[in-house]
């Protein structure tokens, strides 16, 4: 961590002892740290939520509910099992010390604590947590990118292919229908070359929304290449599908996009592919999809052809 600085982090103890607790506090809060105490067991899985510490510092001896008892009942809750455990103990009783390990403990350390060895063993752990935490961010972050076309923010080509093939074989076993759009923008080349690339990108990404806007949650549309677009149309038969492809087309055609000074009026062609029985791969739709957009092109562009039998 660059810049490590306690004030950042919340750290709650938990003793019944208020010498202890009176210690902890002074040499914690003069690091920088907050800090929250507990002179019992009971009151603290009730308000631990409210609290959310970095870090828990846990006597290992109390009356009624113990360190270790306590240790347990928090890392049995999904929502507190990150958060570390340090055992503050008197006893060197090894039997206790490995439990508390077998129980999730990071670590612990022995009363009467040596001041300068527990400030660096909080800070050890703390910083631990604090890059296990930016590393499962960044996790999410790469796999959301992954499946993310970067111009449109939507699904990329991988991802949807991905997630068609499951679907595909889904709908098979279990008999359902399903529908598959290719929609690509007309004379698109043109919008590059009259307004730039830029301009260009505007449009491809203004069709993306278009195009979501016009379907359910369920379907999924993606970007399968430089204006080409792809959807598949859960639980959708091929008239259902002809109906959302020719929304999609209309909706397109009947607006204008207004960007810098210019108004661009764009239009959709479409090849639409339902699945049926004979179908033995998700390729085969799309390329059937596929030949039907070129029939839709070779007719004339700005229209939605069907090609089931292909
Ligand atoms: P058609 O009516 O037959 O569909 O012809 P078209 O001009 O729309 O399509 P064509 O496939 O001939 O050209 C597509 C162009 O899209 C070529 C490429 O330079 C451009 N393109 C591809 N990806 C991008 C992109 O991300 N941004 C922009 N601005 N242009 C792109
Ligand atoms: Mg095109
Ligand atoms: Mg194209």
């Amino acid at each position: 961590m660059v810049n490590y600085n306690p004030k950042n982090f919340l750290i709650l103890a938990v003793d019944d002892n208020a010498v202890n607790r009176i210690l902890l506090d002074k040499l914690l809060t003069k690091e920088g740290y907050n800090t929250k105490f507990f002179a019992n067991s009971e009151d603290v899985m009730s308000s631990l939520e409210k609290i959310n510490p970095d870090l828990i510092l846990l006597d290992l001896m109390m009356p009624k509910i113990n360190g270790l008892e306590l240790c347990e009942q928090i890392k049995l809750n999904p929502h507190f099992q990150e958060i570390p455990i340090i055992f503050i103990t008197a006893s060197d009783d090894k039997k206790d010390l490995l439990k508390a390990f077998d129980l999730g403990a990071v670590d612990y350390i022995m009363k009467p604590f040596h001041n300068q060895e527990l400030l660096a063993r909080v800070k050890n752990h703390m910083e631990l947590k604090f890059t296990r935490d930016e590393l499962k961010k960044a996790l999410v972050e790469l796999e959301k990118l992954a499946k993310t076309d970067e111009l449109t923010g939507i699904s990329n080509r991988r991802n949807f292919l991905a997630l068609a093939q499951r679907e595909f074989h889904l709908a098979k076993r279990q008999k359902r229908v399903f529908s598959l759009l290719i929609l690509d923008i007309d004379y698109f080349k043109r919008i590059n070359d009259t307004y730039g690339h830029p301009v260009g990108d505007y449009v491809i990404i203004y069709v993306a929304k278009e195009c979501v806007k016009c379907l359910r949650k369920e379907d999924l549309c993606a970007r399968w290449g430089g204006e080409e677009f792809i959807i598949f149309l859960s639980e959708t038969n091929l008239k259902e599908a002809l109906i959302v492809a020719n929304r999609i087309r209309s909706n397109i055609e009947n607006q204008n996009i207004v960007i810098e000074s210019y108004q661009i009026n764009v239009t959709v062609s479409v090849g639409v592919c339902a699945y049926g029985d004979e179908a033995e791969s998700i390729d085969y739709i799309i390329s059937c999809a596929d030949k039907a957009l070129l029939k839709a092109k070779n007719n004339g562009k700005n229209q939605v052809v069907t090609m089931n039998n292909c």
